[in-house]
């Protein structure tokens, strides 16, 4: 997988009102949560809980 690859086309699992502008990068690829304060973006990463961004700085293992 090259490393510019994003993660928009799962926006497709999504409903129009699961996806907000993310203001990290702009883009309508933030996916909110219904049940959880928290919300992820699937064009830059930006991950956050509660209104804390917690992926800054971490490399977060993935099981591929
Ligand atoms: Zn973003």
């Amino acid at each position: 997988m090259a490393p510019e690859e994003t993660n928009l086309d799962l926006l497709e699992a999504f409903s129009a009102d699961e996806i907000g502008e993310c203001s990290s990068c702009g883009q309508r690829a933030c996916v909110k949560l219904r049940d959880a304060p928290s919300t992820f973006c699937l064009a830059c990463g930006a991950v956050r809980v509660g209104g804390m961004r917690l992926d800054v700085g971490r490399n977060v293992p993935v099981e591929i």
